[in-house]
């Protein structure tokens, strides 16, 4: 189904505030700006930047914001449908409310959607980010061919997302597919939500990197080397390096958090039957090995029909993911509505 013009695509990150043209037809991604969030100053530093790099980077200040200026289209001017938003926290979708960000002060209980409805006079719909994502490869990725897929990310945090049709299953409080706080052992780390063992504590890339570093100093400790504590790993990826070059404490904790993260999406599986899942985030491109083991660990407790049939792929989310998936927010509204 086609559906015509350009959407304006806001990417609230942690880190990154993007904003971008997206064509609602293909998911091309027409002019994109990105700055650092304000270190300061909260959601009003960053409200008023992100409307600065639309007013004068994709709109070039232009009086009418009905219409962009879009290099490389088929016409030079084209409709703006909407405004869609990727935000890095929890989103009440249907209300237009931001609950909290996880990374910048001061949006509680923010109306996002009706503050960019009035600043831009244009539609708007807002989304945390793994939901945003997750439609963006609905309807313009490789969920095209899916009726019903999971997608889970794997980074700093371990997110998720369920789409059915065209959209997203949100559930009653906007926290679906919240995959990694199912707890998958109970008396283990404590996680950011305040509970013990959630699969974000156990095999986020954070997760791997504390897990690895303790069993290492414990290991010292126990051949009597313990003095002088030393820290050998920061970052996940210094424990995928360590293992790829042999070090067998590092392959052992990457093998077990990969067998976490394959039974919490195997219980998920159970559950929800997807037709696929979609793996992407950071730790996800660290490693084929670790990617082999959650796709055994998967297979290994669901389901024997499913375990023939389940489709689980690695995906890549390039720069303009969020992008692309605050504008899939406006073409799943705007096919809802026929
Ligand atoms: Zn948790």
């Amino acid at each position: 189904m086609i559906v015509r013009g350009v959407a304006i695509a806001l990417d609230f990150g942690g880190t990154k505030l993007a904003a971008g043209l997206v064509d609602l037809e293909t998911g091309a991604v027409y002019k994109q700006v990105q700055e650092r969030t304000p270190a300061e100053g909260g959601r009003q530093a960053s409200l008023k930047l992100a409307l600065q790099m639309v007013r004068e980077g994709l709109l070039e200040n232009a009086d009418d914001a009905r219409s962009a200026p879009v290099p490389g289209a088929s016409s030079p001017r084209l409709p703006v449908v909407g405004v869609g938003v990727s935000f890095g926290g929890h989103v009440d979708s249907a209300r237009g409310i931001v609950q909290r960000s996880m990374h910048v002060s001061g949006w509680e209980q923010f109306p996002l959607a009706d503050y960019l409805r009035e600043a831009l006079s244009l539609p708007a719909f807002i989304e945390n980010d793994a939901n945003a994502i997750a439609l963006g490869l609905k309807h313009f990725g490789p969920g095209k061919e899916y009726h019903q897929f999971m997608y889970v990310t794997v980074s700093t945090g371990i997110g998720g997302a369920l789409v059915v049709g065209d959209d997203v299953l949100r559930g009653g409080r906007n926290l679906a597919g919240e995959i990694g706080h199912m707890v998958i052992q109970p008396d283990g780390p404590l996680c950011s939500c305040g509970k013990r063992g959630c699969l974000e504590a156990v095999a986020s890339g954070p997760a791997i990197a504390r897990i690895a570093q303790r069993a290492w100093e414990e290991d010292l400790k126990a051949r009597g080397a313990g003095r002088g504590k030393k820290v050998k790993f920061q970052r996940a990826e210094e424990v995928f390096q360590a293992a790829r070059a042999g070090d067998m404490l590092a392959q052992r904790v990457i093998d077990e958090a990969a067998k976490h993260l394959g039974r919490g999406i195997s219980y998920a599986v159970n559950v929800f039957d997807p037709d696929c899942v979609m793996i992407g985030g950071g730790v996800s491109r660290s490693g084929a090995e670790w990617f082999d083991t959650v796709v055994a660990e998967v297979r290994a407790n669901v389901l024997p029909p499913v375990a023939e049939e389940l489709q689980v792929i690695r995906i890549q989310e390039d720069i303009g993911a969020a992008l692309k998936g605050a504008a899939a927010l406006i073409r799943a509204r705007a096919l809802a509505r026929r």
